[in-house]
């Protein structure tokens, strides 16, 4: 059999790697970012753009998919891939972050969690099992166990039972999962926020059934960054070298660039996306708002540095006055910039761990990001 996920190049200077996830669908190399598409579709965009950016894999949710238009639909018409239309790797969230922060009147037991829909109110129950069955019958490459997510700050003691219900439902998931043969991998989460005791018994815990990824939850939510980064340090240590790690729903690239450091290869994050639809550009040198009247007569394009198409053809002053019309095609042109400026870099980030020149990218990078433009 072949392995789900090789390191190719490791450096030297601190933790971060790259590697190759083998899916059904292709191969990822990592450090990958996967762009948001809860829905089937990165908003926005069509799947030529997204593919053209750089993309190698997307986020679906499940949770999402499930409700509409339901798993029925999506089987009828060849599973996620036909039904979508899109030929590279697919990874889907279990969507416990959706159930834990999106609907009303969640309760969480042993057995399951019950919740209403946040669309009709409809009342629902789903158990670990359920969310592989969902996954399995969507067709993703990469499937994730459902998860018992907290918000920050919770009491140690209400963390401490999120832990115990997550493993016991990790455990029930591979056991669901092992019944029928599949190319699909199953990837686990861990939580217990910062506090390593928790975290370490949930990631040990997880090691222990055996996942083809790490993922770790509940992380990037305000919790104070220095204990974040020393979190993502001890965890690096803890999941052994020839497996994949995944830190999800991180989006800033000031922390991709120390996850990545710390060892984590994969990222997925609606920021890039969400943002360009707000008007909130990133460049290689700071953010920028693209609505302030101070790009009103901007000749530049967004970033100077930047190759992508919205860069190479138009100005601050065309693309604030789509923003402020809401015409489409602001959302199309700010997404395709914000995408490449992401995928690009993470181009960049194999690039300098190839060459063992990770840190000194980073610094340049970061340091860049700082100056900020005028
Ligand atoms: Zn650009």
């Amino acid at each position: 059999m072949r392995k789900s996920f090789t390191v190719t190049a490791q450096d030297t200077s601190g933790n971060a790697r790259t590697g190759r996830i083998r899916t059904p669908h292709g191969d990822i190399e990592t450090p990958a970012f996967a762009p948001v598409a809860s829905q089937g579709t990165v908003k926005a965009l069509l799947h030529d753009q997204v593919e053209k950016l750089g993309a190698q894999v997307i986020l679906v949710n499940a949770y999402h998919l499930f409700l509409r238009p339901g798993l029925e639909t999506i089987a009828a018409c060849g599973g996620i891939h036909d039904f979508i239309s899109w030929t590279r790797p697919i990874l889907s969230d279990s969507g416990g972050f959706q159930i834990y922060s999106l609907t009303p009147l969640v309760k969480v037991t042993q057995e399951g969690v019950r919740f209403s829909s946040h669309l009709d109110g409809t009342k629902i129950f789903l158990r670990p099992e359920d969310v592989v069955d969902i996954q399995r019958s969507l067709g993703t490459d990469i499937a994730m166990v459902l998860d018992y997510f907290l918000p920050f700050p919770s009491a140690k003691a209400r963390m401490k039972e999120a832990v115990k219900t997550t493993t016991f439902w990790a455990r029930r998931s591979k056991e669901r999962f092992l019944e029928k043969p599949t190319r699909q991998q199953l990837w686990g989460i861990s939580q217990g926020s910062v506090f390593w005791d928790l975290r370490r018994q949930s990631i040990e815990e997880l090691l222990a059934i055996g996942f083809d990824g790490y993922a770790l939850g509940g992380l990037g939510i305000g919790e104070p960054k220095g204990e974040l980064m020393e979190t993502l340090e001890k965890a690096d240590s803890l999941v052994p070298r020839d497996k994949p790690r995944y830190l999800m729903g991180m989006g800033y690239i000031e922390d991709i660039l120390e996850a990545i450091e710390r060892g984590i290869d994969l990222f997925d994050c609606v920021l890039p996306t969400r943002n360009a639809r707000n008007g909130t550009i990133f460049s290689s040198r700071g953010k920028i708002v693209i609505k302030n009247q101070k790009y009103a007569r901007d000749e530049r394009p967004i970033d100077e540095n930047c190759s992508c198409y919205t860069c190479r053809h138009f100005s601050r002053a065309y693309l604030r006055h789509l923003y402020e019309r809401e015409e489409i095609s602001s959302a199309v042109l700010n997404t395709i910039h914000n995408l490449h400026f992401y995928l690009d870099n993470f181009r960049k980030i194999r690039q300098s761990i190839a060459l063992n020149s990770y840190r000194e990218f980073k610094r340049q990078l970061l340091n860049q990001i700082k100056e900020r433009e005028p």
